[in-house]
């Protein structure tokens, strides 16, 4: 095996990186999400996901990188709706990335899992293989009637037909972070910025930061008792952590 091929293949392999130069973690507080949906709508502005229309959508071809869960505890009469937010885990062992065969989603320095939209040849076994089933593939190429164009962000491409997509944990924004943090010469602080969906949140339920900073909202939530991982027996080390709803919040609702 050739020294590249060797690079290639533990480049390729899940936790190749042992320490990133941050650990971005979403952190979403079960207790105070309402369901309310402005987590979906700002996303779905700040980064240009198209609107599908009727037909797509009940084709199950709708266009989401973050979707609420609804289910339901109890029996009835006495039942209680339930909700919680979904969107890519940025798994630090992540199935997608194994399986592509052209390596257009892999793990960055950051310990994000990015797309790479002009490398990716619309196999969808990236998709296939996500247990929390949060990819999703662009079936046409989407447009925007005037005026609607000129909402669109110029810090995020538009995505072609026949290419997957998902959430990024708002890239654009933590590149921009970043580079203004090393013009300063120093690291990206809690309050330089945020995702659009915790930036939005009214309830203040998303928490968004460097795990890497032991000070930093996600890292002290992190060890909070209610903490848990969606799906953790499947190993793939999200860096989303949930914290389960709080036995005071089920007596009150
Ligand atoms: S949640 Fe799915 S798409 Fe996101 S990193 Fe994990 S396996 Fe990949």
């Amino acid at each position: 095996m050739t020294l590249l091929q060797e690079k290639w293949r533990a480049y390729r392999t899940p936790g190749y990186y042992t320490k990133y130069d941050y650990a971005w973690r979403l952190v979403v507080d079960l207790d105070s999400c309402t369901g309310c949906g402005a987590c979906v709508v700002a996303c779905q502005a700040e980064n240009n996901l198209p609107i599908v229309g009727e037909r797509a959508f009940q084709e199950k071809r709708d266009m989401k990188w973050l979707r609420i869960e609804r289910y339901w505890e109890g029996e009835y009469p006495d039942i209680k709706m339930r909700f919680l937010p979904m969107m890519c885990q940025h798994c630090d062992q992540a199935p997608c990335e194994t399986v592509c065969p052209v390596a257009a989603t892999y793990h960055n320095q950051d310990g994000l899992n990015v797309q790479v939209y002009n490398r990716c040849v619309g196999t969808r076994s990236c998709a296939a293989y996500c247990p929390y089933e949060v990819r999703y593939f662009n079936w046409f190429s989407a447009s925007w009637e005037a005026p609607l164009e000129q909402q669109l962000n110029p810090e995020v491409s538009i995505r072609e037909k026949g290419v997957m997509e998902k959430c990024t944990f708002c890239v654009q924004r933590i590149r921009q972070a970043k580079d203004e943090a090393k013009d300063e010469g120093r690291r990206v602080q809690e309050d330089d910025f945020t995702t659009a969906c915790a930036q939005s949140c009214p309830s203040k339920a998303l928490h968004f930061g460097d795990a890497n900073d032991p000070q930093s909202a996600v890292s002290q939530l992190a060890k909070n008792p209610r903490a848990y991982h969606v799906l953790s027996e499947l190993n793939t080390e999200p860096s989303v952590t949930y914290l389960a709803r709080g036995k005071a919040m089920e007596s009150a609702s």
